[in-house]
């Protein structure tokens, strides 16, 4: 088969993990695909894309700070990305540019992993940007029913309350009474920036009234367990860090791209190799 193209879009993307792990699972699948990491400024996405569509690249990734106004420039957006508001993988079907957001389903996935039944659980979510809006609707795609929203900025969390079309009975709470009333959920899901390096120091909630046994996600990847998640872990908590999600976003666009299933923990080792170690 020839070998076909593919590409992030994003500015900037000089760290990007994405170009060694998919071209890591094209390699291993025998396939002669290249994917390639595209600096493009705002101001010329747009350009961009007609230059995919002129030179027939296959499918491609986009992120900050691309992945809203992409959505102009295609000719499909699936639904769930649709609900999303926002497209993080597109690919090209014959000509017609079709956008996808994984970030969401990519994070449920790498959740499930660590609790089978997390659609049945009482979750809370910490966030209200653009992370927090994919996980919260493809929870709800996905069949979560009792999620709680929580937010430094409280209008945010009901901003994202209010977009969400699926009845989660969510209940919006400040920071403060959320802590108060840590006990009474099964995951806590961080999404916010807190924590992440260089600010290693700092945790988005604090855990005094955490119960033994919760689930407590937390989406950062750098560092790969951040305070917070170290502090759960001491008081008895099952930790999920980051890593799992931006594997699952790719595993899931590399299907989407060449219908077949990556080696996600061969992904991961890539991963985690690029972080450092
Ligand atoms: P975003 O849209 O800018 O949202 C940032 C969120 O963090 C908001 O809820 C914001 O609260 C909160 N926040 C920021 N600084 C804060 C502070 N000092 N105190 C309290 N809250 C603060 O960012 P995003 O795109 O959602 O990304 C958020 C994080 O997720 C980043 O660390 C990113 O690296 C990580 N991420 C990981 C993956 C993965 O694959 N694992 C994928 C995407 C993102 P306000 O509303 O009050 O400003």
């Amino acid at each position: 088969m020839m070998g076909k193209l593919f590409g992030l879009l994003g500015h900037p993307v000089g760290h990007s993990m994405s170009p060694a792990m998919h071209n890591d699972q094209f390699n291993q699948l025998g396939l002669s695909h290249y994917y390639q990491a595209f600096d493009v400024h705002p101001d010329r996405l747009g350009q961009a894309v007609n230059g995919i569509r002129a030179l027939g690249i296959s499918g491609f990734n986009v992120t900050i700070p691309h992945k809203v106004t992409i959505m102009e420039y295609l000719d499909e957006i699936d639904e769930e990305a649709k609900a999303i508001g926002a497209v993080n993988t597109v690919l090209n079907q014959h000509g017609k540019l079709v956008g996808f957001n994984t970030d969401g389903r990519g994070y449920v996935q790498s959740l499930q992993k660590v609790a089978g039944d997390a659609l049945d659980k009482r979750i809370l979510i910490i966030g209200a940007g653009g992370a927090a809006k994919g996980i919260y609707i493809s929870l709800a795609v996905m069949g979560a029913k009792n999620i709680d929203l929580t937010n430094r900025t409280l209008e945010k969390a009901q901003e994202l309350n209010r977009f969400c079309k699926h009845d989660l009975q969510s209940k919006v709470r400040s920071i403060e009474e959320a802590e108060k009333m840590l006990s009474h959920y099964d995951i806590i899901i961080n999404t916010t920036s807190v924590g992440m390096s260089p600010y290693v120091e700092a945790v988005p909630l604090s855990l005094d009234h955490l119960k033994k046994g919760t689930i407590v996600s937390d989406i950062i990847y750098n560092p790969l367990e951040t305070k917070w998640l170290s502090i759960a872990k001491h008081k008895g908590a099952i930790i999920h860090n980051g890593i799992g999600m931006f594997v699952a976003q790719g595993a899931l666009a590399f299907e989407i791209w060449t219908g077949k299933k990556p080696d996600f923990e061969k992904m991961k080792l890539i991963v985690i190799e690029q972080l450092g170690g």
